[in-house]
């Protein structure tokens, strides 16, 4: 099946043009950069839209005589701000994305039974090991991130796999320039905490299922006992919004200002705002080949994590403190 594109306005009909979409309602061009159709609204609020293009082609430069592994490598290169010591976790975490996205797959098809389509939409599908473990499930694969840089990344990482009918798009997941119910899965992991209006990404995620598809979100614990995932940093969310991000600031050196985590009340609140009725939040096991990636500390800390999570009746204090959440939402 090719997907029609529409406004991720208006949800109208697009024209095409040699090198871009337009919507006749809203009088607003979509410029295909590189090959990808960019339909953003509004930019990835840690760069511009040009600058992510022009980083997009520095990467481009390399695409045929790096790796995949390399180009990723170049990439924390060419982004000299983030600390060596987490520019080193995320390629590791970005290397275990076709694991993670094999046990996130199995999950989902647990919780929910088995898959009702062949259509799969990723939004934030960064670098886009989640879409190469898809690929092996569903005919049609759309993955989708507001960070244009990464989706040559993803190109990369694809082509590697011999996933060559992966369609990569560049756009806001809350404005999602696909028509409704036409997805059986949309993933959505690790993405929530990054966007601006999470009522509307999950609001958008549930209008793109089809008829008996489901919606997966992975996301942290904002009250986790263990450090912040992305700063790796102690106790941020357990102080004021205000503060987080002075506080990561001042013992860390870098920003935080867009980030923000969601404690399990917090995360009730938003699927119920935005109309996620059949749902199910479930607490992760880690899995055994992912605690390579953690220090001593934090892997006795997932040690008894894992042990209390295996007693019924202690488990729910693990929704208050534990690591993360997932959440699987089902279409009516
Ligand atoms: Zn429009």
């Amino acid at each position: 099946m090719t997907l029609p594109f529409v406004c991720p306005l208006c949800k109208g009909a697009l024209t095409v043009g040699p090198q871009e979409y337009c919507c006749p309602a809203c009088e607003r061009r979509y410029p295909v950069v590189l090959g990808i159709p960019d339909f953003r609204v509004f930019p990835d609020p840690w760069i511009e839209i040009e600058d992510d293009w022009a980083k997009a082609e520095r990467l481009m430069a390399h695409f045929d005589t790096l790796s995949f592994e390399e180009l990723v490598r170049y990439y924390w290169l060419i982004t000299p701000n983030t600390p060596p010591d987490l520019a080193a976790r995320y390629l590791r975490h970005v290397l275990g994305g076709v694991d993670r996205g094999i046990a996130s797959l199995a999950e989902v098809e647990q919780l929910s039974g088995p898959f009702t389509g062949e259509q799969f939409l990723e939004l934030g599908c960064g670098t886009g090991g989640f879409l190469i473990a898809a690929r092996r499930r569903f005919s049609t694969v759309v993955g989708c991130d507001i960070a244009f840089r990464w989706l040559v990344l993803a190109r990369k990482r694809l082509l590697e796999a011999g996933c060559h009918d992966v369609t990569l798009v560049c756009c806001c997941g809350e404005y999602l320039p696909f028509p409704d119910h036409r997805f059986a899965l949309v993933v959505a992991s690790d993405v929530i905490e990054h966007t601006s209006d999470q009522v509307g990404l999950v609001r958008q995620g549930l209008r793109a299922l089809a008829p008996g598809g489901s919606l997966f979100l992975a996301t942290p614990n904002r009250l986790s006992l263990a450090p912040e995932p992305h700063v790796r940093v102690w106790g941020v969310g357990w102080l004021p919004a205000r503060l987080r991000s002075p506080y990561v600031r001042l013992v860390r050196g870098i920003p935080y200002q867009h980030i923000r985590t969601l404690s399990y009340f917090d995360l009730r609140r938003v699927l119920r705002e935005a109309g996620a009725r059949h749902l199910t939040i479930t607490l992760p096991h880690i899995p055994e080949r992912e605690l390579f990636r953690y220090n001593p500390w934090e892997r006795a800390l997932i040690q008894l994590y894992h042990r209390v999570l295996a007693v019924p009746g202690l488990r729910w204090p693990l929704y208050l403190v534990g690591p993360l959440f997932h959440v699987v939402c089902r279409a009516e």
